[in-house]
């Protein structure tokens, strides 16, 4: 059973671009699904030897507020079940929008270990920013740049503690 990290968080945070560093050039393993798990991406990745599948959910499809805000819980409750790991990733550029309340309460009764990934850090001016996501109660925050790469490494060496 291989180990697998779900990045989740409401659109336009970074999930995608996170996704494509980790798994860059690495063939995907299972594409689109069809039905309810269409929108997740699944991929392989490696790092100090482990090798993982990673998951990217989004690409919501809805038409009302309603509806979208059910496609992501679905797809959280769905990374609570399958993942070893789950990034929830949040932006520093927003702070705590409701969508991230509403999806830290999804995860903060996870039984799974839940990074929160604090990303668009592209420069150490905003990290007193990142300090407001403590108040999200998951713990310790993890600030990186998906577009530079930067705290992805200090990231990835604890995720791999876990499997
Ligand atoms: P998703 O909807 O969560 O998958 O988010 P995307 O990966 O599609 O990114 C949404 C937008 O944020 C895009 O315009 C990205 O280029 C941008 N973005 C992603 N990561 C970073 C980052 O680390 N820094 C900055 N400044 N922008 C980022
Ligand atoms: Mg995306």
């Amino acid at each position: 059973m291989s180990n697998i990290v779900a990045i989740v968080g409401r659109p336009n945070v970074g999930k995608s671009t996170l996704y494509n560093r980790l798994t860059e050039s690495r063939k995907a393993i299972v594409d689109d699904f069809s039905g309810v798990t269409r929108d997740r991406h699944y991929g392989v990745s490696e790092w100090t030897n482990h090798s993982f599948t990673v998951v990217d959910t989004g690409g919501y499809v809805a038409n009302s507020d309603d509806v979208f805000e059910a496609a992501i819980r679905e797809q959280v409750i769905i990374a609570i079940e399958e993942a070893t790991v789950i990034l929830f990733m949040v932006d520093v550029t927003t702070g705590i929008t409701d969508l991230d309340d509403e999806i830290a309460s999804l995860l903060r009764k996870s039984k799974k270990p839940v990074f929160v990934v604090v990303n668009k850090l592209d420069n150490t001016s905003l990290l007193a920013d990142s300090m407001v996501f403590y108040s999200l109660g998951l713990g310790e925050l993890y600030n990186i740049s998906s577009m530079t790469g930067s705290g992805t490494g200090e990231l990835l060496d604890d995720v791999v503690k876990h499997f």
